[in-house]
Order: structure tokens, then C-alpha cells, then sequence
């Protein structure tokens, strides 16, 4: 178990599903990165349109309300770059090729020192709830394989080349809704201000009465190992 007061990264590129995630499970560890000075930009693949339970609202009216709520608590946590792509939501392990390129594009395009994604590799005997999203494991298994394989790979995409996106080694991933974490973060100094950017996402937490509860468990679960109270933790894997 490596604990540490933050892997030494410069620039960080989130690349999670739908707008919460990254509050959820690296906001804290986030804020941390934004208060050092360092670059942070979270990727949204979608904007979360399936995620209310109201039948008389649309995709579209819930998938600017949740981009709203996204823009809300990232200028809690201080993280300035936002992209929101159009993949729909539910529909990212059905999306083709296409989920693939946009993850190597991107990530050749930031060149990030570290990316953070979904652990497509949820093992036994996990079966959480949010591991079993298929847009959780869709993400998380183009993101990591990108990493690895297609992102630094000078015959995947020759188009990227042509319009001057080069191959790319990054340093390391962090994946978050792990079941094999072994890299924690002490969040004592920005937890405050990860409960207000989860509380923004009122669509999805609005029903919960002790939200800050529920994080606290969240936060004391991820730190439990290593006696960290306030803590997220990941499954760090180390390319270069
Ligand atoms: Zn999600």
C-alpha cells in the first residue's frame, strides 16, 4: 500500500463517464492537484441524459441540467477545463471504434502525465453497483488500453499524425472504483469542499439526507487500510 501526499503529476486528464463520477471518487484528490498549481482537465464522455427517474423529462432537458450541475461543482473544487463529448448516455459499451479514437485523440492531444479513468477490471468479488455500469467499464477498458497501446502506437490513427498529434507516453493511470486499490490520498484538506461539489449535482443527490454521511463513510472505507480518515483511494498502474 503506497499512502502519499500526491503522486507527483503535472498534468492530469480525468476521463470518466457521466458527470458526478469524478467528484465522487477523485474530487478531493482533484482539488488537491488544482491548490499545487498543477493542469487538471476531466473529460465527461457523456452528459449523463438517462440519469432521472421524472418519465416526463427529456434526454436533452437532463443532460443540460446535469452539464450545469458539472460546471457548478467543478468551480467548487477550483478545476478550470471541462470537455463534455456526445456519447449517449447508457450506450458507451455499444458505441463502436469510435470510443477508442476519441480516447487516444484526446489523450494525444493533452499529453497528460497522469490519466484518471473507471477500473474496467472490477474482479471478483466486487459486483458493486457502480462497477457494474457498462458506461463505467466501456470507458475505463478504452482508456486503459489507449494508455498502453494505442496512444503511443505510431500506426494506430495515421490521421492523428497528419494533423500533428504525435504518440505519447504517459507516467501513470489511476483508476478509481477499484477493488485492488493500492494508492490512497489523504483528502483531510478538501473535503469540505468535495461534499459541496457532490451537492451540486442535486439531480442525483438531492433525495440523499446525509450526503456528507455518505461521503464520510466513502472517504473512511478508502483510507481503512492504511489509517487515513479522510482519504480516496486508487488502483495505480505505472507505464514509464
Ligand atoms: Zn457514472
Amino acid at each position: 500500500m503506497d499512502v502519499s501526499g500526491l503522486p507527483p503529476a503535472r498534468r492530469i486528464l480525468i476521463m470518466t463517464a457521466h458527470p458526478d463520477d469524478a467528484d465522487i471518487w477523485v474530487g478531493g484528490t482533484s482539488a488537491r492537484w488544482v491548490d499545487d498549481g498543477h493542469d487538471v482537465h476531466s473529460v465527461f464522455f457523456t452528459r449523463g441524459d438517462k440519469g432521472h427517474g421524472d418519465p416526463a423529462m427529456t434526454p436533452q432537458r437532463v443532460a443540460t441540467l446535469r452539464e450545469a450541475e458539472q460546471r457548478a461543482a467543478a468551480a467548487i473544487l477550483g478545476v478550470p477545463r471541462l470537455t463534455f463529448l456526445d456519447f449517449a448516455d447508457g450506450e458507451l459499451a455499444w458505441s463502436g471504434p469510435g470510443l477508442a479514437e476519441t480516447a487516444t485523440r484526446l489523450i494525444r492531444q493533452e499529453r497528460p502525465d497522469t490519466v484518471v479513468t473507471h477500473d474496467p477490471y472490477t474482479g471478483a468479488p466486487g459486483y458493486r453497483e457502480p462497477q457494474l455500469h457498462p458506461d463505467h467499464r466501456a470507458v475505463g477498458l478504452a482508456v486503459v488500453e489507449a494508455c498502453y497501446f494505442r496512444v503511443p502506437g505510431p500506426l494506430y490513427y495515421p490521421e492523428h499524425r497528419a494533423a500533428g498529434l504525435e504518440p505519447h507516453r504517459l507516467r501513470e493511470i489511476l483508476l478509481i472504483m477499484s477493488e485492488h486499490v493500492d494508492h490512497v490520498v489523504d483528502i483531510a484538506t478538501t473535503f469540505e469542499r468535495k461534499v459541496q461539489a457532490v451537492r451540486a449535482h442535486a439531480s442525483q443527490f438531492g433525495h440523499r439526507a446525509d450526503l456528507e454521511g455518505f461521503l464520510r463513510g466513502l472517504a473512511a472505507r478508502a483510507g481503512g487500510g492504511p489509517g487515513v480518515p479522510l482519504a480516496e483511494g486508487f488502483k495505480r498502474l505505472v507505464l514509464s
